[in-house]
């Protein structure tokens, strides 16, 4: 089972579901490009919804519309369950500031929320989460480990490690063995 968080818990009753992270990105066009070059722009949020936000057009040109800029924002926490037009509201008058230009012609093109982006990781926090439930039955993501791409990467090795256990087979003996499993 390698799914998100939430369904694996639907999948296997009893499965731990842990909290998330709200995380909504803002894509707007604009006519020109506000920063010549593909930083990603680390905001400090005391000022505004966005955490970080970078020009995408700049980085590849394909992704924006047809002559246009395309400026991608992420927002974290509570503010990311902002109404959008609140949310574009406040995040158009931040990024003027930290893109010291005018927002007002940008073009909102869409703005996507996903209440379970990240699993929340309190302390204390186990980072090494049973991948094995029964012979047979594995689960991995990034809610069996950290919360990163690693995290679910690390979670699955060890899942497959598992499993190579349970069908007798010895890491490194290779597919031969595991095609005659
Ligand atoms: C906006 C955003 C930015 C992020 N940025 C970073 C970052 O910069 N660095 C970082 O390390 N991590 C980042 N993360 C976290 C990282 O993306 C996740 O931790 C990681 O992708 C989790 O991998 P996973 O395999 O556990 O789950 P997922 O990547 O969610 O994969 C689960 C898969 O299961 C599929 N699935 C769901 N239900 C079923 C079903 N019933 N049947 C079959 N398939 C199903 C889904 O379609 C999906 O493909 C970010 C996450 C978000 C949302």
């Amino acid at each position: 089972m390698a799914t998100g968080a939430r369904t694996a818990a639907d999948l296997i009753p009893g499965l731990r579901l842990p909290g998330f992270h709200p995380v909504t990105i803002l894509h707007h066009a604009a006519d020109e490009s506000p920063l010549r070059d593909a930083s990603l722009i680390l905001t400090g949020t005391r000022r505004g919804p966005v955490a970080h936000t970078t020009v995408a057009s700049e980085v590849d040109p394909d992704r924006a519309p047809l002559d246009r800029a395309l400026i991608t924002s992420t927002v974290l926490g509570a503010a990311a369950a902002l109404p959008v037009r609140e949310l574009d509201r406040m995040a158009r008058a931040q990024l003027a500031r930290v893109y010291d230009t005018s927002t007002t012609a940008w073009r909102l093109l869409a703005a996507h929320h996903d209440a379970d982006a990240v699993p929340a990781m309190p302390a204390p926090h186990d980072v090494r989460r049973p991948v094995r439930l029964l012979s047979g039955l594995y689960v991995c993501g990034d809610h069996r480990d950290t919360s990163t791409v690693q995290g679910a990467l690390f979670s699955g090795r060890r899942a497959a490690q598992a499993l190579l256990r349970d069908l007798g087979i010895r890491p490194g003996q290779g597919s031969q063995a595991l095609r005659a499993a």
